[in-house]
């Protein structure tokens, strides 16, 4: 006899749903019902009652369905700025992280943004990140991802109104799951986030980005560029090693003409490294005639190899960057340092010291 495998609620579409849940008697608009149900409700079971539903019907879909929780090991909320970091234990053994950014300056609009994890370490190897020295350990599926999301929600007095995929992970290297967690996450039965309010980041996966591209997502996309000279990337981005500047701008450059969005570039700013007006000249040359807003954001690197630049130095990177590019540029606040829990400082229960061998600063790559 074949056994009818389990369906795992916060892994399929509601368009998923709706097909597999037919055979017991549920018709698509309560397949979506159901789905809004669970997701919004952060329910662990199927509702034993619902309108205009009989309970044989609700019974057997409890039947033959499991509706996955991820399990908080630990929550972290930092007294400086308020950014929460969540310890989730989904699948496996390790447990992965995920940020609760709260912006909360609005009177009235209070709001809060989601961090997520797409996989549990990272292969990517970024010299500054604290998820690379945990190295790879598995991609998290779309139930885990969306369960970031949904325990966050119910732990939340306002609402999430976005979320970004820049935890532990390189997204497009989860790039099915990923997605299909995006669209849980945006469908109206789902938990109905914009989707121009979910943005997926890349360090710079080629064949990921171009596939975005092909498949006209509507999920807003941001690269992390970090350096626009090739020899220093690879010091510091490997990935540069795989795909150079050059097959990745050209990338960037098909999906910001298909999008016609102004192109977000993350530009992890270290101190002596990559904060000078040459610096500002190479991503000029490099964004020539494209629609660009660069992201500046402080290096946070627990070892203490890497330093944030001081604000002399960021002056003179704006004002040269400014002056070359005559385009957008931003400072990304990076917060929950004080509780690790800011940008490539996630690494899990895995402590990262301070390198004493290192002296303060690295000399510069240029
Ligand atoms: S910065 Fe992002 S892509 Fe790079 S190692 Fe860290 S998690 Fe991976």
């Amino acid at each position: 006899m074949e056994l009818t495998p389990t369906i795992l609620f916060k892994n399929h579409t509601g368009e998923e749903l709706a097909v597999l849940l037919a055979p017991f008697g549920v018709n698509p608009k309560l397949a979506g019902k159901l789905q809004s149900a669970v997701l919004r409700n952060a329910l662990d079971e199927v509702p034993k009652v619902m309108e205009q539903t009989s309970w044989r019907v609700l019974k057997k879909v409890e039947n033959a369905t499991r509706i996955p929780t991820l399990q908080l090991i630990d929550k972290q909320v930092s007294p400086r700025d308020g950014f929460t970091k969540y310890l989730f234990k989904g699948e496996g053994d390790e447990p992965f992280e995920t940020v609760r950014i709260p912006l909360l300056h609005v009177k009235g609009q209070e709001k809060y943004v989601v961090c997520v994890s797409s996989q549990v370490g990272c292969a990517m190897g970024c010299a500054f990140c604290a998820t690379a020295k945990m190295g790879f350990r598995r991609n998290l599926q779309p139930w885990e991802i969306v369960d970031q999301v949904i325990q966050i929600r119910k732990d939340s007095s306002y609402p999430v109104r976005g979320v970004v995929f820049m935890g532990m992970g390189e997204p497009m290297l989860n790039y099915d799951k990923v997605i299909q967690a995006a669209t849980i996450l945006r469908e109206p039965c789902g938990l109905a986030i914009d989707a121009r309010n979910i943005t997926i980041s890349t360090v710079g996966v080629v064949p990921g980005i171009r596939r975005f591209t092909r498949e006209k997502q509507p999920y807003r996309l941001v690269v992390s560029l970090t350096s626009a000279n090739s020899e220093k990337r690879k010091s510091l981005l490997p990935v540069e090693n795989t795909h150079s500047l050059e097959e990745l701008m050209s990338a960037v450059r098909e999906y910001q003409e298909y999008s016609g969005v102004r192109m977000m570039l993350a530009w992890t700013m270290m101190s002596g490294i990559n904060t000078s007006p040459e610096d500002a000249k190479e991503i000029a040359r490099l964004t020539a005639g494209m629609p660009v807003k660069i992201d500046l954001i402080d290096v946070n690197d627990p070892t203490g190899v890497f330093l944030k630049p001081s604000a002399e130095e960021l002056k003179t990177f704006r004002d040269s960057l400014n002056a070359e590019l005559g385009q957008p540029v931003v400072r990304r606040y990076s917060g929950g340092q004080d509780i690790n829990a800011g940008c490539g400082m996630l690494a899990g229960l895995h402590m990262v010291e301070p390198d004493k061998t290192s002296c303060a600063s690295m000399p510069s790559h240029s």
